[in-house]
């Protein structure tokens, strides 16, 4: 196994998405890795929540950009057909404007251009024109930007990085460049989505994230039969299969620092050590509150001044009783999204008359709900650190239930036979969430490769991170990413026989 004569040994600090991908990365280059996670499931933000019969996934639903994924499991001689079975969703996804405008997005690309041109006559030309450019950006960002562990400027000084840096549009704002193509509101609508989830206003957004829109529209929603779990289960075998030990409901709640390195990591369960330590928990919580504050690599100042993605309140409900109107991804827009952004970015306060989203894995997956059942997942973007109570939970449960009860052409409150909340309490307690964060650091331009919070601690020789507050960012690809870009760089400086120097 792997090609080093010393074996090294790693430990890797939470078993979400970037964890787990370190983890494995490491174990296959021959390092004795054992994974630290607090709580009795692996798949951090994405771990399932089994109740009453339904598997609610409790994160991640949409599973877009396949080819990184399947290029993950690749890396290793595995398919992930190993694993799971992938379906694409058709349609993708279904935004209802109001009771009677609705608008499926479908999976073929011929039919989405046609859908286009009956809202604004002439946008599809422009949308095959705006997903050249789009798919420019992405190409280019995954070939050139994604993998880099943002350790240096000079990490993008080359010619041809140089010359895609002006076609990247890093500078121009999302919200101008959707409107050189289009100008139908309900189209411009469609388009920003995405970016809802980014960390700020689409104004303030670059233009260089229209490469999402082409992860949307071109490369297709997918869903892996058995929920968003099954990835999750997918790479916690993969390790296990690469011989990583996996210790759950463990929690690491001090690094014990001598000569410059993490010597001893202390843990619920007794004392570990080892060369080297990855932290893929919250990057704010290992660095301002596991090591001590000489360690940490940046003040409290400066975490106070990032900006943050959104958190969200989320609901997971069971009802008795088949939707039909309902799709698998159902994004409800009756109401205003610049009142609603507002709310997020700029007042930082509950939204009086919020966008929502309603995931229904039922529609796909018999295995989620029981027999004539839906499994219905409610999420609401909102700012980070806000004050959740029971009171602010009941009031959005019962607008979002008669709101989806009114698409839907019927009362079905009667039918609810589960219902949990989840918001930015729960966040900060299940996963030490900075602000109860969701989605971890905002992707503005002054946050972005080298300027978000590095992968190398600046006071720790041999402690690195991972997850979605480092590079590339948040998201379940980003996150895997994130994993094999800090292993990768661990295992490339090792090779160099530099390791003792450079760790
Ligand atoms: C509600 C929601 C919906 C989302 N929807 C999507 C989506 O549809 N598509 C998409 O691509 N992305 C989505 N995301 C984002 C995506 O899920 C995350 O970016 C990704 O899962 C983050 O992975 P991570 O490994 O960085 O962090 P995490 O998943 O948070 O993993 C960190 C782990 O560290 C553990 N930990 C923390 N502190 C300690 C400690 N002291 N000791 C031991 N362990 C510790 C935690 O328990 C956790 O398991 C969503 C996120 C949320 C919250």
């Amino acid at each position: 196994m792997g090609n080093i004569a010393h074996r090294k040994s790693a430990i890797v600090i939470g078993s979400g998405f970037a964890g787990l991908s370190s983890a494995i990365c490491l174990a296959a280059e021959g390092y004795d890795v054992t994974v630290i996670e607090k709580n009795s499931q692996t798949g951090g933000r994405a771990r399932m929540l089994e109740a009453a019969g339904f598997r609610f996934d409790m994160g991640p639903s949409w599973y877009w950009m396949p080819e990184v994924i399947a290029q993950f499991f690749n890396r290793f001689g595995r398919s992930l057909d190993d694993y799971f079975h992938l379906q694409r969703l058709d349609p993708s996804y279904q935004v209802i404007f109001s009771q009677d405008q609705v608008v499926p997005i479908p999976a073929d690309y011929e039919a989405l251009k046609k859908l286009f041109e009956s809202i604004e006559p002439g946008s599809g030309a422009r949308l095959d024109a705006f997903l050249q450019e789009a798919g420019y950006k992405y190409e280019h960002g995954m070939q050139h930007f994604v993998r880099k562990p943002g350790q240096s400027i000079t990490e993008f000084v080359d010619r041809k990085i140089f010359r895609s840096l002006f076609r990247m549009d890093m500078l121009t704002s999302f919200h101008k460049h959707v409107r050189k193509y289009f100008s139908h509101p309900r189209l411009l609508q469609i388009l920003e989505f995405p970016v809802l989830f980014l960390g700020a206003e689409p104004a303030k957004i670059p233009a260089l994230y229209s490469m999402m829109n082409y992860a949307d529209m071109r490369l297709g929603t997918w869903y892996p039969l058995g929920g968003m779990h099954r990835l999750v289960a997918g790479m916690t075998t993969l390790a296990l299969e690469m011989g990583v030990d996996i210790l759950l409901d463990t929690e690491v709640f001090k690094l014990n620092v001598q000569d410059k390195k993490v010597k001893h990591v202390h843990t619920t369960r007794g004392c570990f050590s080892a060369d080297v330590v990855i932290a893929a928990a919250d990057y704010h919580h290992v660095d301002q509150h596991l090591l001590p504050p000489q360690y940490s690599s940046y003040s409290a100042h400066y975490w106070e001044t990032r900006k943050m993605a959104p958190s969200c309140l989320l609901y997971y409900v069971g009802v008795n009783k088949k939707l039909p109107r309902l799709q698998h991804h159902n994004l409800f827009f009756e109401s205003n999204f610049g009142k609603h952004a507002a709310a997020i970015y700029s007042t930082q306060s509950w939204p009086e008359d919020p966008l929502f989203y309603v995931c229904c894995p039922s529609k796909t997956d018999r295995t989620v709900a029981p027999p004539g059942m839906e499994n219905l997942f409610f999420l609401i973007p909102t700012a980070p650190g806000l004050a959740d109570n029971v009171t602010v939970r009941n009031h959005y449960f019962d607008m979002l239930m008669k709101r989806t009860a009114a698409f839907c052409g019927e009362d079905f409150t009667e039918n609810i036979v589960f219902r949990q909340s989840y918001a930015h309490s729960n966040f900060v307690a299940d996963y030490h969430a900075f602000k109860g964060n969701a989605y971890g650091l905002a992707n503005t331009l002054g946050q972005t490769a080298v300027l978000k919070p590095s992968i190398r601690s600046k006071r720790v020789k041999n402690l690195f991170f991972a997850g979605q507050l480092t590079v590339p960012g948040p998201g379940v690809p980003p996150a895997i990413i994130s994993g094999q870009i800090v292993a990768d760089y661990i295992i490339k400086h090792h090779k160099r026989q530099v390791y003792e120097s450079v760790i």
